[in-house]
Parts: C-alpha cells; sequence; structure tokens
C-alpha cells in the first residue's frame, strides 16, 4: 500500500546557509510526497567553522556559570540572521532571538538551550517554504526518566498531522511530562524523523545528509571503498561500529519495527541514488559477496578456564552478573568447553579490572583467568553468507596471507556476520586484506 508520502529529514550541513535552504527546497518540490521535512540546526559551513547545536551548548555553559555568554550567542545570531536576510524571510526572528537571550539568563537548562537550534532553523525553514511550523514539543513526549514515550507520541503526532497539510517538524527534541524540553542524544534529529515516518505511515524515510550513503568501509582506511547501493536494518545492526557516523543508531528502531525503508541521500548530490536500508532484500548469490566491513580498537578480553566448565550450571550467569554490577556490557562471549571470554570495552573495564578479577576468581573459582588487552574487534557483514559457504574461508585466509594472527571468531547466530578479534596493531591490515578479498 502507498499513501504518497515521503518524511525527509535534513541534517546540519544540509541547512548550514541560504544556499543550502534554496537546495533544500529545490528537493523537496521536486516530488509532492514529500510533505513533512524534519530540520537539524545549521551546521559547519566549512571545516573549523562552528555547528550551532555546539555554539548553544557553550552559551549554557556560561550562562550556567552567571557568566557572560555573548560571544557564543551572536555566533548563533549571525547563523540565522543571514540566512533570514538572504532569502528575505517575514518570521520576527529577532523577537525569537531577544527572547532566547532572556531565558538563557534566567538559566535555562541545557536541552533547552540547545533544542533553540533546531526550533529556530524550523521556524525559518517554514517561513521559505510557506509550509506549517508543527513544534516538536507537540508532538514528541518523553517520559520522565527521559525516555521516548512512543506510544503518546505516535498517537498525538498521528493526530496532527493526519490532515497531510505540508509541515516542518523540528528535529532533536520534544518534552517531559511535566513541559520542559528535553533532547536526545547528539545526532538526534535522526530519530525525530524516523518518528515522523512512522506516525504518518510514510512510504519512505529520506535523511539527506552530506555524504552519499554508506561505504563498505571506512575511507581512512580503504582507499575508495564501494558505496553500499542496499542493506538490511539487521546488517546494518550489525555494522554498528559504522553506523552511528551515518545514521543515528535509534534512528532505526521506529522505521524498522513497521518496516518503512530509509534512504540515506546527499543534500549536495542529489541525483546520487544513496544508501537503501530496508527490512528485506533478495539474498541473491550477491557480488561482492560481502555487504560491508567495520571495526572497532581498544577492547580488552577477559578469559576463563575451568575444566568441565560446561556441565556447571549457572557459570555463565554468574560471570556475566559481575560485569553486571559494575555496569558493564559485553561485546560478545565466544565460548568453548572448558573456556568461556567475556570481551568488553577496555575503557570500561579499566577503572574496576582489580575488583573484577577479584570477584571473578571468588564467585567461579576458574583454573585460570587472563586479561587480554589491546584488541580490536571487526566485523564482516552480509546476508549473501548464508548461502555462500566459502566466506568464513576465504576472509581467514586472507587475514592470514597478510600475517595477521586472528584472536577470537564469533560467527554472530544470525549468520550475517562473521567477527574477529585481533591485535590493535593489526586492525587495519585486516580490513584492507579482507576488503581486497571480497572487493578487489
Ligand atoms: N543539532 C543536534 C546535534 O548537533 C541534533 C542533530 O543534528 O541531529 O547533535
Amino acid at each position: 500500500m502507498h499513501n504518497n508520502i515521503i518524511v525527509t529529514k535534513f541534517g546540519g550541513s544540509s541547512l548550514a546557509d541560504a544556499s543550502h535552504f534554496r537546495q533544500v527546497r529545490d528537493i523537496l518540490t521536486a516530488s509532492a510526497s514529500r510533505i513533512y521535512v524534519v530540520p537539524s540546526a545549521p551546521g559547519k559551513r566549512y571545516a573549523g567553522d562552528d555547528k550551532v547545536t555546539d555554539l548553544l551548548y557553550r552559551c549554557h555553559a556560561l550562562s550556567s556559570h552567571g557568566e557572560d555568554f555573548s560571544e557564543p550567542f551572536e555566533k548563533m545570531c549571525e547563523r540565522y540572521r543571514a540566512i533570514h536576510s538572504e532569502l528575505g524571510l517575514k518570521a520576527d526572528l529577532e523577537a525569537e532571538l531577544e527572547s532566547i537571550r532572556a531565558r538563557m539568563s534566567e538559566g535555562a537548562d541545557a536541552d533547552w538551550c540547545a533544542s533553540r537550534g533546531e526550533y529556530l532553523n524550523g521556524l525559518l525553514l517554514a517561513d521559505f517554504l510557506s509550509w506549517r511550523f508543527m513544534d516538536a514539543a507537540k508532538v514528541i513526549f518523553f517520559r520522565e526518566d527521559g525516555t521516548l514515550n512512543s506510544e503518546k507520541t505516535n498517537v498525538v503526532m498521528m493526530a496532527l498531522l493526519a490532515d497531510r497539510v505540508p509541515s516542518v517538524i523540528p528535529g532533536f527534541y520534544g518534552v517531559l511530562p511535566g513541559g520542559q524540553i528535553h533532547t536526545f542524544s547528539r545526532g538526534g534529529s535522526d530519530i525525530t524523523g524516523a518518528i515522523v515516518a512512522r506516525a504518518v505511515k510514510a512510504d519512505t524515510y529520506e535523511n539527506w545528509t552530506d555524504v552519499s550513503g554508506f561505504l563498505m568501509a571506512d575511507p581512512r582506511i580503504v582507499e575508495n571503498p564501494r558505496e553500499i547501493s542496499q542493506i538490511t536494518y539487521a546488517e546494518l545492526r550489525e555494522l554498528s561500529y559504522m553506523g552511528a557516523t551515518v545514521l543515528h543508531e535509534d534512528a532505526m528502531f521506529p522505521v524498522h519495527k513497521v518496516g518503512i525503508p530509509t534512504i540515506i541521500r546527499n543534500t549536495n548530490h542529489p541525483d546520487h541514488k544513496g544508501t537503501l536500508i530496508s527490512l528485506e532484500l533478495p539474498v541473491e548469490p550477491a557480488v561482492p559477496a560481502i555487504t560491508g566491513i567495520a571495526g572497532h580498537r581498544g577492547f580488552s578480553v577477559v578469559a576463563i578456564e575451568k575444566a568441565m566448565m560446561n556441565s556447571e550450571l549457572g557459570f555463565g550467569r554468574r560471570v556475566l552478573q559481575i560485569f553486571e554490577q559494575y555496569g558493564i556490557s559485553f561485546e560478545h562471549m565466544p565460548s568453548g568447553i572448558d573456556s568461556l571470554s567475556v570481551v568488553v570495552s577496555a575503557e570500561a573495564l579499566s577503572p574496576h579490572r582489580e575488583e573484577i578479577v577479584r570477584q571473578i576468581a571468588e564467585v567461579v573459582e576458574p583454573d585460570s583467568l587472563t586479561i587480554h588487552d589491546d584488541m580490536a574487534i571487526i566485523a564482516t557483514v552480509g546476508r549473501g553468507m548464508v548461502n555462500n559457504c566459502g566466506t568464513a574461508a576465504r576472509l581467514f585466509s586472507a587475514m592470514s596471507r597478510s600475517g595477521v594472527n586472528v584472536r577470537m571468531i564469533d560467527q554472530g547466530s544470525s549468520e550475517l556476520s562473521i567477527i574477529v578479534g585481533v591485535d590493535d596493531r593489526d586492525f587495519e591490515t585486516t580490513i584492507r586484506a579482507i576488503y581486497k578479498e571480497f572487493v578487489g
């Protein structure tokens, strides 16, 4: 079923100045289905420029200490004034800026201050397009603990946007039960866009940014990596080490759940097809056999050995409980018949290291307990792996040809990925070797 609705979200660099506003308008008017738009706050216009959201956080940091915040505040004002005057807008920007300045002087909190970036950009964009401005404070609801109240949000938003009147809904913020403004974490306008897409039952959620979608590997490691034209939500989850740089991780959930595809597109190259993320994709014998490679350095492996471990009921649970007590979540947990390894972030482990070792020794009485540091984890992901029995063999021989020693293997139960742990120093060599093997 098609509703002929596309929800678009434009990132900060796509709305950084007046000429970008014009580009955005051209994109919106190119399809009659693009009737809801979610803007971020103005981002950087050039390397070294300020992001408006950063300026607003600086205003708050200063005002909350009773210090003069006029320097970042004026910089922020100038950004909006330039857009306003260049586009000849009507909105009473000066009155808005003055009331923001007054609230900041009275001690407005960080979330309120930061949210003004999207609020003002939304006002100006609505003015420019002659569209309705729908304040996110009317349609995005958080619970007291700061988590999204998705049921209430969905119901209210659905009702308020049901008339299909083209609307601008500022990203990044909403309200708490008491009416105070609350924001998502940084980059959270992506989440607002996904929430709007779900509420209006969009056919597609278009996330417009300054890159043409996801790349198969980090371009700082692999030269000119290929773009990913299609990927499933599940694959992207497995590639989460790289996902968050293009799309906020939490932005997948609202649309993934209801099967609305997300498309990452480039505002500066609107002809480029970008990356399509969808629930299901045909698993044809694809070339290349993998969809992407991503990884991260800085893990530690807590390796526990104990004879007959497998017959000891509750062994794994008792070990994990110890990590849980210190608020440490595990990244992977490969296990053998008499061994169990818990892979955790080295940063999270370090303050509790001795305590954790002591408790594991006490609670499960292992034969040996060692911690290996400086491990990197690399996920090679591909929906095609299921039908491609040679993938693992190719991956490991490529690594061995490059002289990389595999320290850990974890083939996800989803059969979508092969995860390897290597020494930090082999991180880049491994990614290059895998890429070369499968892509060339
Ligand atoms: N403006 C906010 C930030 O810089 C939210 C966003 O851009 O999505 O994090």
